[in-house]
């Protein structure tokens, strides 16, 4: 059987720990096999990396030299969008379609910051002396860690990679543990595109054993970390302990909302990507929906109607909507979580099975689920699924509304449907989230910041300021004139 190296101070070669294995969740089939990092690993590339970043071949490159790398990879992604999208559609089922979208965005995403870096500047803070001048000037941090999650690997990877490297640090990135490929995948594109070794390094392995050791190390300076809302508040206590920065994107339970004047087709059609892209697969999924009362049927019935439409089918193959969920072990919970939702009084409208069908025996696949009767005290409501279920509730008034979408630990992300924009300007102002799409959902920019509220997370990534995020400000006071200090006469 054929081992896959793994890339640690950039060096190719086996990890010295247990054997670990890329399953294609659509039948269970295996992609590759290799040894994860061990402990010892870490320390290595964790000592390569703080070599690395000092080294004056990385340190004194300029930005625009730096970028240079980075555009160098993006263009290296474009070119084999399709082989990566294969790979990434293997590695973790998503359909090919999305899995294209997800490596388009990671171009998109290097390219970017290749720019921002180049246009990075500092400050000259207004003088409060007539003869010192300040200077506000940003370095980088030294030896980052990037930890993230199995749902879009090349997407999220890149987004803390690029930025990171833009800013001058070293990283050091732990990929989760279902869907190493895309992390590997990068680490070889940057090494061709001639980043200096040590600089990245990719550290597959159980994230309580090695995401955990990396996350500690004392020479690794900040913590940027994508995934489920428990482990995240378990990092933002090592950042503390360390007093380094955590950059946190954690869970989600988006409201969507459909005002009495919404445009019902447009809503229904976004509604479903929303919920039903990627299997409900995503943090910003939108899975409570809130309808006026006035329009609850035409909307439901539409959105039903649409649901019913989806094509479950091989991630593979063209015109698939829903592939499998990422493994048996997910789906379980995903349907422990419908059968609650019936104990809790809901009634399944749509879905909520696994398909009959044969063809699907093999892979995890589920049926996209609509359910309603239950209020948003339903745990179904309060708890992230994490997969293709979406709860719908009728409102009747504003305070109503925005009183029962911000009931929620969670403050992600929220969807608002109506032809009123300045209404809906004025709910979005109110509603306790840190990204609010108005007759739109699940669309990204990655010059526009995104982050959670409460505990979706901390911290910004993307846009400029998610530059300066992996970066450390420092003030310098400059004396211009010639005056001596006469406090030791
Ligand atoms: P999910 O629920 O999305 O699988 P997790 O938060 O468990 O989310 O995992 C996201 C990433 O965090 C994965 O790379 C995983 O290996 C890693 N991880 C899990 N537990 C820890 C931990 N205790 N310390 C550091 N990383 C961890």
């Amino acid at each position: 059987m054929e081992l896959l190296n793994i890339f640690i101070g950039g060096e190719w070669r086996q990890g010295g720990g247990e054997l670990m294995h890329s399953h294609f969740p659509a039948d269970g089939s295996l992609n590759a096999t290799l040894h994860a990092a061990s402990l010892e690993d870490v320390a290595f590339a964790v000592e390569r990396a703080e070599q690395a970043w000092r080294d004056p071949n990385w340190r004194d490159l300029l930005p625009h030299q730096r970028a240079t790398i980075l555009r160098r990879v993006g263009d290296l992604i474009q070119l084999r969008l399709e082989r990566l999208a294969e790979q990434q559609t293997l590695d973790n089922g998503k359909p090919l379609a999305e899995a294209r979208g997800l490596v388009a965005s990671a171009a998109a995403t290097a390219h970017y910051y290749a720019s921002a870096c180049e246009l990075q500047e500092g400050e000259l803070p207004t003088a409060r002396h007539s003869d010192i001048m300040t200077l506000s000037r940003y370095q980088p941090l030294g030896v980052v860690a990037a930890i993230t999650p199995w749902n879009s690997p090349i997407a999220s990877e890149m987004q803390k990679i690029a930025p990171a490297l833009a800013a001058g640090n070293a990283v050091i990135l732990k990929p989760a543990e279902a869907t190493p490929l895309m992390a590997l995948e990068l680490a070889s594109l940057f090494e061709e595109a001639g980043l200096p070794a040590g600089l990245l390094s990719v550290l597959p392995g159980k994230g309580s054993v090695i995401g955990d050791a990396l996350a500690r190390h004392p020479l690794v300076r900040k913590i940027s970390f994508t995934g489920g809302t428990r482990t995240g508040r378990h990092l933002a206590h090592v950042a503390a302990e360390k007093l380094i920065p955590a950059s946190l994107e954690l869970g989600g339970k988006s409201p969507t909302i459909v005002l009495e004047d919404a445009d019902i087709e447009q809503a229904a059609r976004g509604i479903c990507y929303g919920i039903f892209s990627s299997g409900g697969q995503a943090c910003i999924a939108g899975s409570r929906l809130f309808i006026h009362r006035s329009v609850y049927q035409p909307l439901l019935t539409r959105l039903l109607e649409l649901t019913r439409g989806l094509r479950l089918g091989h991630p593979l193959q063209h015109g698939t909507h829903i592939g499998p969920l990422i493994s048996a072990a997910h789906r379980e919970q995903v349907m422990r979580y419908v059968e609650l939702a019936q104990e809790e009084g809901g009634q399944v409208l749509c879905g909520g099975e696994i398909p009959a069908d044969p063809v699907f025996a093999a892979g995890y696949w589920f049926q996209p689920t609509i359910i309603e009767g239950l209020s948003n005290q339903a745990r179904v409501c309060q708890e992230e699924i994490f997969g293709p279920v979406l709860v719908a509730m009728a409102f009747d008034d504003e305070q109503q509304l925005i009183a029962e979408a911000n009931d929620s630990v969670y403050g992600l992300a929220a969807g608002l449907w109506t032809r009123d924009a300045a209404r809906a300007l004025r709910l979005a102002d109110r509603l306790e989230v840190g990204t609010v799409w108005i007759n739109t959902y699940k669309v990204f920019s990655v010059s526009t910041p995104f982050g959670g509220f409460k505990e979706s997370g901390l911290g910004r990534e993307k846009g400029i300021q998610g530059l300066k995020a992996w970066m450390q400000q420092k003030s310098i006071y400059l004396a211009t004139g010639t005056s001596v200090n006469h406090w030791c006469d």
